[in-house]
C-alpha cells in the first residue's frame, strides 16, 4: 500500500474551484504538492523547536507523518523535549493505539521500529450484557471502525468557533464483521473512546511538519497551540471535507498542501493541508490551515 496521489508533484497555476457541499469557502485554491511520505526523505535539520521556537536546546527529530501510518519523511532536530514529550503521550500514541490500532493491524501497518507491536484488544459485550476486553488475532477482529468526520475549517468558513466536536461519524465495516463478531461469542463491538480533538490534533501535526520540513519558516504558522493542545478551539484551524467521499483504490493515505485564497485578486494567501487516512476503505478527508505565506507562492524547497 502507498501513501500519497502521484510521485511527482504536481501543480497547476489555474485557479480550481471546489464547488459542491455549500462550502463556503470553496472559491480558490491553487493546487500544489501531492506529498508521497512512504518514500524515506531525510530534510535539512530545523536546528529549532518548529512547535515552540525554542533554540540551543536538546532536539529531537521529527516524523512528519508518523511512521505507524507507513510515513517516512524525517525533519531532523525539529522538537524540544518537553513539546516532543505532550505530542507523543498525547496525540501520536493515543492515535496509533485507540484510534488507529485496528485499522492498521488488519492492513499489516506496523511501525519500522523493531519492537513487536502490543497485544491487539477489544471491547466486546456478551449476550449477558457483560462488557469483556478481550486479545484477538488481527485475523479474527471484528472490522468496524469510526473516525469522526468534521465540517469545513471555522477560519475557512466563517462560522463561528464552538469548543464541542461540531460534526459526524465516519463508520466502516467490512463484509465478515459481523460473522467475526459472532465467532467470538459477543453481542456487539464497544468503540474505544474517541476524542476528535485528537485526531485534530494529529492531522495539524503532520501537516505543521510537513510544511515546515518541505518550506522552513516560509509562513507565520496558525496550528503550534492546537498541536500542543493549548486551545480548546481547534475547529478554528482544523476541520475536514463535511462529507464523505469515495474511496479511492491503492493509496492507504493520501496528503497534499495547497496555496489557498479569499478571492482570486487577494494578496493573502494562506498555506491548506488535506489528509486523507485510510482512502481506499473511504476514510474521511481532513483539512487544516497551516499558516499564512511570508512570501509569493510556490515556495523554493528548503536545501541543507
Ligand atoms: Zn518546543
Amino acid at each position: 500500500m502507498l501513501i500519497g496521489g502521484v510521485a511527482s508533484a504536481r501543480r497547476s497555476n489555474s485557479s480550481r474551484c471546489w464547488s459542491g457541499s455549500g462550502q463556503a469557502w470553496g472559491r480558490v485554491a491553487i493546487m500544489s504538492s501531492f506529498v508521497v511520505v512512504s518514500e524515506r526523505k531525510i530534510y535539512p535539520p530545523a536546528n529549532e523547536c518548529i512547535y515552540c521556537g525554542a533554540r540551543g536546546v536538546k532536539f529531537t527529530d521529527e516524523h512528519t507523518f508518523p511512521d505507524g501510518l507507513l510515513g517516512q519523511h524525517i525533519l531532523p532536530k525539529a522538537s524540544c523535549e518537553p513539546c516532543q514529550k505532550i505530542i507523543n503521550e498525547q496525540v501520536e500514541q493515543y492515535c496509533m493505539r485507540t484510534l488507529f490500532a485496528h485499522l492498521r493491524a488488519v492492513t499489516g501497518m506496523r511501525s519500522a521500529k523493531k519492537r513487536p507491536p502490543p497485544p491487539l484488544t477489544v471491547k466486546l459485550e456478551r449476550q449477558s450484557g457483560e462488557i469483556e476486553r478481550v486479545v484477538v488475532d488481527p485475523a479474527d477482529l471484528p472490522q468496524f471502525f469510526s473516525l469522526p468526520v468534521f465540517p469545513g475549517p471555522c477560519f475557512l468558513t466563517g462560522e463561528p468557533v464552538g469548543e464541542t466536536f461540531d460534526g459526524w461519524w465516519w463508520h466502516h465495516e467490512t463484509p465478515g464483521a459481523s460473522e467475526a463478531l459472532r465467532k467470538l461469542g459477543a453481542q456487539s463491538m464497544v468503540s474505544e473512546t474517541v476524542f476528535p480533538s485528537r485526531i485534530a490534533r494529529l492531522v495539524a501535526k503532520i501537516a505543521h511538519s510537513q510544511a515546515w520540513a518541505l518550506w522552513g519558516p516560509a509562513f507565520e504558522p496558525f496550528l503550534p497551540d492546537v498541536i500542543l493542545g493549548k486551545t480548546k478551539y481547534f475547529q478554528e484551524y482544523v476541520g475536514g471535507w463535511g462529507k464523505i467521499l469515495n474511496p479511492v483504490p491503492d493509496f492507504a493515505h493520501t496528503f497534499k498542501v495547497m496555496n489557498w485564497r479569499k478571492t482570486k485578486g487577494d494578496k493573502d494567501s494562506y498555506l491548506i493541508g488535506e489528509i486523507r487516512f485510510f482512502s481506499d476503505l473511504g476514510g474521511p478527508v481532513y483539512y487544516a490551515v497551516i499558516g499564512k505565506a511570508l512570501k509569493p507562492w510556490p515556495f523554493q524547497e528548503r536545501t541543507a
